[in-house]
């Protein structure tokens, strides 16, 4: 279609803005591949991001959720995707990223038809995508896009489990687990005082794994009723939301909101270690290198958070939980060396983390075609 023809119309550009400003997204992330379905009969609206290739197919939860604008939806997945692609590159997992997003209609009249028109969907790409559990999806649904595909992954039959949180979690506490090794040469956690901003899924999972093995705790959270939960089982000190940052402690972990690592933050940070589940806790990859000039271990959120992830890729290749808590108890070492690398080089770990991403996800660039 002409330009000409597009701007007769004022939508019609307003479309071709969104467009562009997406594809210019696209090639930022350095896409990969994007593919829409729209289905009369069942309501389904769906997206497909696949980010990379590279090492493998794209693998990726599928997201059922009320979006304002398509073109939302279309950011979310292809920003997902990339991410997925990060954490599957740092972890060594034979898999690029991907993702699908499912614009949830306000009803779903017939949720049969419209999960096995979606898995439909997913065959049709023919490998390229494998799909998985994440917000608004459980491996009931799984079950449903498992009649129309066998790219799919975390079905009942399969072992599949609605929440991840409690294997991100422990990949969470063995990154500070390794910290501590690095910066204290302590093999234990006993005493060591974490601050948790966020008791949600992965925060109070964390709280219990960290509370069992002596840590002491000093918890933030804006619900009540998680933060008395936490004070009853675990014997965690509460802190304001907004006192979170300056509390003495030897790691802060950020488990609730994206970009809290910024330029007022750090100032105001007095721990020696930062390791929590939350994605992108830096507001911009510089504050990295400001973490690191002030002596903060950083753990990255890509490397650390990607249990789930990891999980879900073991059982696709047919393995059980047994060889997923294996992997993820890899993340120690994987952490560890990154740590080593990063105080031999003088550079942040963050930088260090995406570099051996990128170069792994264009190591051999024809699986891309
Ligand atoms: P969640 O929604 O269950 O928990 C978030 C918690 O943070 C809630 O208890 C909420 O009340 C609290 N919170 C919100 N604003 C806060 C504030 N200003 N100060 C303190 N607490 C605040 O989410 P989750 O599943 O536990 O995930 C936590 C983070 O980890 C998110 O950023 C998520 O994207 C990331 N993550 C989660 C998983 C997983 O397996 N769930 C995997 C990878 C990454």
């Amino acid at each position: 279609m002409s330009k000409a023809l597009i701007n007769r119309s004022k939508n019609h550009h307003v479309h071709y803005t969104v467009c562009d400003s997406l594809m210019r997204y696209a090639k930022i992330l350095g896409f990969g591949d994007m593919h829409i379905k729209l289905d009369k009969a069942t309501g389904l609206v769906a997206i497909i991001s696949v980010h990379n290739l590279t090492r493998g197919p794209a693998i990726g939860g599928c997201r059922l959720l009320p979006y304002d604008t398509v073109d939302r939806a279309m950011e979310d997945s292809m920003r997902l995707a990339y991410m997925m692609s990060f954490k599957a590159a740092i972890n060594n997992l034979n898999h690029g990223g991907g993702k699908a997003v499912l614009i949830k209609p306000k009803v779903i009249k017939d949720p049969q038809a419209y999960f096995e028109k979606f898995g439909e969907f997913v065959n049709e790409l023919g490998g390229r995508y494998i799909t998985a559990v994440d917000s608004g999806t459980s491996p009931h649904e799984m079950d449903i896009i498992a009649r129309r595909t066998s790219f799919v992954t975390c079905t009942t039959k399969q072992g599949g489990d609605s929440d991840p949180s409690p294997l991100t979690a422990l990949g969470v506490r063995r990154a500070i687990e390794a910290a501590i090794q690095f910066k204290q040469g302590k093999d234990s956690l006993e005493g060591v005082h974490v601050a948790i901003q966020g008791l949600g899924h992965v925060g109070m999972s964390l709280a219990e794994d960290l509370h069992q093995r002596g840590a002491r705790l000093t918890v933030a959270d804006i619900s009540h009723t998680n933060l008395e939960r936490c004070v009853a089982k675990f014997n965690a000190k509460i802190c304001s939301p907004t006192d979170i940052y300056d509390v003495k402690a030897d790691v802060f972990s950020p488990c609730a909101l994206g970009a809290v690592i910024n330029r007022n933050t750090i100032k105001r940070l007095n721990v020696s270690i930062v390791a929590g589940s939350a994605n992108n806790q830096l507001a911009h990859n510089q504050y990295g290198t400001l973490l690191h000039e002030r002596g903060i271990l950083y753990a990255p959120d890509f490397l650390i958070n990607a249990g789930g992830l990891i999980h879900v890729a073991v059982i696709y290749d047919k393995g059980d939980l047994h060889r997923s808590l294996k992997q993820i108890n890899g993340i120690y070492q994987i952490v560890y060396d990154l740590y080593e690398r990063s105080a031999s080089e003088g550079r942040a770990t963050n930088l260090i983390a995406e570099e051996i991403a990128r170069q792994r996800l264009t190591a051999h660039t024809h699986g891309n075609g």
